[in-house]
């Protein structure tokens, strides 16, 4: 199996440069989580940036949790969620209206909110910054949230097909971790040539290349130290306990009389679709004693 057959993230550094790249390709995480729900065209393609995108941030942040990356809407695209934890587990869904092009749900980025979430679990801290739509891509604006908040440049570069989902990142190196021996002024000078030769490729073609032949390809010349591969994979930790909260939204009356009619409540889970099933014993249990409501769940 070739490292382009697998999911993985990879992180490298350029020797003679203060910049640092991730790439991402995901095929089998990808595939699962698209087949999650009937996905037209454009909005698997979307979710496969998204994914790449939490999953390369992931990667650049050290923290232990999970980091969000969620737009909630008005237009075509209603939802989209995109989730990576510290060890690359990730999940996603999107929730559409009608016939979407691509271009439709591009413009629906103007009509909502998007957002990034970095939640540690740590005294249920949150962390959450709003990422102001810029250019007409994903990528661009990812690339402008970081301009703006961190100060650091960024280009990414982001490729989904039918089967696999990749992503090209790099950063200029935060000055704090900047070599003694490499001048801070050569970064934007730096990242501005990188990048040139990054444009040169077609993303296209850059999808199927095995991560060091890539890497080669597209910087002649350069000493680029690359990391060991991360393993990315599809995992939802949803449990039967994260799926009270559904039911707790619902409320105690409607609950009962949901009881009535069918004996049990089954919640779905919007991510995997695994079902959990509560009966009356359960959901009275439940409304006497409340657990602290999640959830990343719904009722169906
Ligand atoms: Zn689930």
């Amino acid at each position: 199996m070739s490292t382009n057959d697998q999911d993985i993230i990879q992180r490298f550094i350029f020797d003679k440069q203060p910049v640092r790249g991730e790439v991402i390709h995901l095929q089998h995480s990808f595939q699962t989580i698209v087949k999650q729900h009937a996905y037209p065209p454009a909005v698997c393609k979307l979710l496969g940036e998204a994914l790449c995108i939490a999953a390369l941030l992931s990667s650049t942040l050290k923290f232990e949790g999970r980091l969000m990356v969620q737009f909630r809407g008005e237009g075509k695209l209603k939802l989209l969620l995109a989730q990576c934890d510290h060890q690359f587990h990730i999940r996603g869904l999107a929730k559409w209206e009608g016939d979407a092009s691509y271009d439709d749900l591009m413009r629906s980025f103007t009509e909502g909110i998007l957002v990034i979430m970095l939640d540690t679990g740590i005294h249920k801290s949150r962390y959450q910054g709003i990422v102001n739509w810029q250019g007409y891509s994903l990528a661009e604006s990812i690339e402008g949230y970081f301009k703006d908040s961190e100060q650091l440049m960024t280009k990414i570069w982001l490729q989904v097909n039918e089967t696999s989902a990749f992503g090209l990142m790099l950063q200029a190196v935060p000055p704090t971790q900047q070599r003694q021996d490499l001048e801070t002024c050569t970064v934007d000078q730096s990242m501005q040539a990188l990048a040139g030769m990054t444009a040169k490729s077609r993303p296209e073609a850059m999808v199927d290349l095995e991560i060091q032949k890539l890497l080669h390809t597209l910087y002649p010349g350069e000493d680029i130290r690359i990391f060991s591969p991360k393993h990315v994979t599809f995992h939802c930790p949803c449990t039967q306990k994260s799926s009270e909260g559904a039911i707790l939204v619902l409320g105690q009356k409607e609950a009962e009389e949901e009881l009535k009619n069918h004996r049990v409540i089954v919640v779905t889970c919007d991510f995997c679709n695994k079902q959990y099933t509560f009966d009356a014993v359960d959901i009275a249990k439940l409304f006497h004693h409340p657990p602290v409501p999640p959830s990343d769940i719904s009722l169906h």
